[in-house]
C-alpha cells in the first residue's frame, strides 16, 4: 500500500445488482478510490460501503449467496459508515412492509420502509429537495420506484422530507439513507456528505 492510497479514503460499492456503476463513477469524479464489492474478503480493505439502487429483494438473495450478508451487517455494526440509496435502504432498514415475505435485510438503521410506496402516478419522479446539511442550494433528485420511511427510532435524525412531509432521507450516527438516487443528479453533495462521515471515524 502507498502512502497516498492511505491517506485517501476507500469507498466500497455492493456490485451484485443495480447501479452500483453510477455510483463509482461519482466517486471517481471526486478523486476518491472506489471498489466493486463482490467478495467478503474485500470488506477489509474499505473506510465505507455503499449499497445502491436496484432492486432490493434480488441484492439480498444475492448478498445471501455470495456470503456476503452476514459479514457486511457485522461491519455495519463495528461502525463502519455506509450508506444506502433506495434499494439500499430498504436492505439497511430493521422494517419494511414486505417483512411477511422473508425479504433478506441488513437491518442495522432503526427505521421502518413502504416499499414502491409512491403508486403509480408518482412511481418515478424528479424534484427539488431541501436539506439543510447540505446547504442551501436545493438537492435537484431522481427517484425512481423508490420507498419512503413510514417510522424513524429515537436515534435517527431525518435529513430531507418531501413538500408534504415524507421522509426521505435519513443518518443514524454513521449510517445513512436515502430514498432517491444522488448517483444520477451530477450534483456531488450527497456523495461529499457521505465521504466526510467516512473522514470522520477514519482518524
Ligand atoms: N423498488 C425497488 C425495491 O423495492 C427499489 C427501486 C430502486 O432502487 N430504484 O427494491
Amino acid at each position: 500500500m502507498t502512502e497516498e492510497r492511505n491517506l485517501s479514503p476507500c469507498i466500497g460499492v455492493l456490485a451484485l445488482q443495480g447501479d452500483f456503476e453510477a455510483h463509482l463513477k461519482m466517486l471517481a469524479s471526486l478523486g476518491v478510490d472506489g471498489v466493486a464489492i463482490r467478495l467478503p474478503e474485500q470488506l477489509e480493505e474499505i473506510n465505507g460501503i455503499i449499497i445502491p439502487g436496484g432492486e432490493s429483494t434480488t441484492i439480498g438473495k444475492l448478498m445471501i449467496e455470495y456470503r456476503l450478508l452476514e459479514p457486511l451487517r457485522r461491519k455495519i455494526q463495528e461502525g463502519i459508515p455506509v450508506w444506502g440509496t433506495c434499494a439500499g435502504l430498504i436492505l439497511l432498514a430493521k422494517e419494511t412492509d414486505n417483512a411477511l415475505a422473508g425479504q433478506p435485510l441488513l437491518a442495522t438503521l432503526d427505521i421502518r420502509v413502504r416499499r414502491n410506496a409512491f403508486g403509480s402516478q408518482r412511481e418515478s419522479f424528479e424534484t427539488d429537495l431541501v436539506v439543510p446539511e447540505l446547504g442551501e442550494a436545493p438537492f435537484h433528485t431522481f427517484f425512481i420506484r423508490g420507498p419512503l420511511v413510514e417510522t424513524v427510532g429515537p436515534e435517527v435524525e431525518v435529513l430531507a422530507t418531501l413538500d408534504d412531509g415524507t421522509i426521505v432521507a435519513v443518518r443514524e450516527g454513521t449510517r445513512l439513507g436515502t430514498a432517491f438516487h444522488p448517483e444520477v443528479s451530477g450534483d456531488t453533495r450527497f456523495h461529499q456528505y457521505f465521504l466526510r462521515i467516512v473522514e470522520s471515524v477514519k482518524g
